[in-house]
């Protein structure tokens, strides 16, 4: 069994970042930089140096710590290669398909284009761990800034057919807000009741409500689900192209 250990980030408002540490060989990486000062807590309060930054895409929420961090740690900056100029001191590009050894922890590398061109996802399978950035929000899913919602939707089966058991870490604690339109789109989905109530109660104690897990999503994600017959009836879209379906869901949760 891999020795290692995931640490989530509360950062600015509503972001998420995480540290993945390989204690064996001491080695550790943080997946985006919303704030470098709490980054360097978490590191020196453990103890640890950091050796790498993964950078999930080039919004500032995600890029703002790369300097400050890479000048103190002297750390390796990896990010898409799609938009590597917009990376601060990017080291090393990465493409979908592409694999990072980081000590013992093996990271492989998802191309989900939507949210952003260039965006990734770097899945870690020892770990049974995805981190997918602004690209899946739990019961959500990024806007489309840069892509169009076919590449969403492609964006989504890549991640849907991760294995069920994989723990999703997402940047932003987005959950309540995709609870209520989700429930509001499928109010008869027995899960999706569930993982909102689940989700208020959490959130009534100041409590993440990720990771999720491909499972979860899976059955209470209408952004996974525009190919599911029970989910289209309901936006009246009954048999039309899963990607014509997702578009549609993401427009009503732009207009929500
Ligand atoms: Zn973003
Ligand atoms: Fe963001």
């Amino acid at each position: 069994m891999l020795n290692a250990e995931i640490v989530q980030l509360s950062c600015l408002q509503d972001n998420y970042c995480c540290l993945i540490h390989d204690a064996e060989n001491n080695i550790t990486a943080v997946i985006d930089t919303p704030d470098a000062e709490v980054i360097e807590a978490a590191l020196e309060q453990r103890g640890w140096q950091l050796d790498y930054i993964l950078t999930t895409h080039h919004h500032w929420d995600h890029i703002d710590g790369h300097l400050a961090l890479k000048q103190r740690y002297n750390c390796r900056v990896t990010g898409p290669a799609e938009n590597q100029d917009e990376i601060p001191g990017i080291d090393q590009t990465v493409a979908g398909g592409d694999t990072l050894q980081l000590g013992r922890i093996r990271m492989q590398v998802i191309a989900t284009p939507g949210h952003t061109l260039g965006h990734v996802c770097y899945w870690a399978p020892e770990l049974q761990a995805v981190f997918v950035g602004d690209t899946l929000f739990s019961m959500g899913c990024g806007r489309l800034f840069e892509g169009t919602a076919a590449q969403m939707w492609q964006s989504m089966q890549a991640l849907r057919e991760l294995p069920e058991a994989t723990a999703i870490y997402c940047g932003h604690e987005y959950t309540a807000s995709n609870a209520r339109f989700a429930l509001n789109l499928e109010p008869d989905n027995q899960l999706l009741q569930e993982r909102c109530e689940q989700v208020q109660q959490l959130r009534e104690q100041g409590v993440p409500t990720l990771p999720t897990s491909v499972n979860q999503e899976r059955k209470t994600n209408p952004f996974m689900r525009a190919d599911v017959p029970e989910l289209q009836a309901l936006v009246g879209m009954e048999g039309m192209p899963p990607a014509e379906v997702f578009a549609e869901i993401r427009r009503r949760k732009d207009q929500a």
